[in-house]
Formats: structure tokens, sequence, C-alpha cells
């Protein structure tokens, strides 16, 4: 395969962006990718940054979720605790606070089911 643009010239690659083939002159390496020179760097370089981007972000969305899972299941012990320690002496009050602990753990468990998702 011969240069898109010299074709006399034997390619050394192909454009990530346009798929042609390129020779010494007109390959440019852009975040480790081969690129026309002059035509489609820029393209490219705004391509990677924005994959870059969202693979970072859908990290940062996971560590969320796990942080809010490991929230949520602390404080849904905490009242599940105490609703089944105060039960003798506060009966159906009690009831109250074990019932907002289940919510919080469930609450817990699909968070982490998404934060996982997103791995
Ligand atoms: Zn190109
Ligand atoms: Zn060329």
């Amino acid at each position: 395969m011969n240069c898109f643009y010299h074709s006399d010239k034997p390619a050394i690659g192909l454009c990530k962006h346009c798929q042609r083939g390129l020779c010494t002159e007109c390959a440019a390496v852009i975040d480790d990718v081969l690129v026309c020179k002059h035509r489609h760097e820029d393209d490219v370089h705004k391509q990677e940054q924005l994959t870059a981007r969202n693979l970072f972000q859908s990290k940062r969305v996971a560590s969320g979720y796990m942080r809010n899972a490991i929230f949520y299941s602390l404080v849904g012990v905490v009242f599940t605790g105490f609703g089944l320690w105060q039960f003798k002496w506060l009966g159906l009050q009690a009831v109250v606070f074990i019932m907002l602990g289940g919510f919080l753990l469930y609450a817990a468990g699909a968070n982490y089911f998404e934060g996982r998702k997103h791995k």
C-alpha cells in the first residue's frame, strides 16, 4: 500500500481518523496513534481525550457508589441494632428504626451492585 497523499511513497501506517495510508512525511503521532499530519491531529487528540475522560468518570462513579454502599450499610446496621436493642422498651417505635435500618441496608446493596456495573 502507498501513501494516500503521495502515491509514489510506501505507507508506514494508517491514520486513526480517516484510515488513509501515510508515508513518513505525512504521518504524525498524537497520543500514541498515527494520524495525518496537519489534517487530523486535532480531531484524534480531542477524541483520545474524550475517551480518557469517560474512563476516568466511570471509575469515579463506581467509587462513589461504593462509598454510598459502605455509608448506608454502616448507618443501616446502627439503626437496626438500635431498634432491636430498644425493642423491649420502645415497642412499636423501635420497629420504625428496624424498618429504616432494613431500608438503608437495601439501599447499600443496590449501590453496591450499581457500583460493580460501572467497574
Ligand atoms: Zn487522517
Ligand atoms: Zn505522504
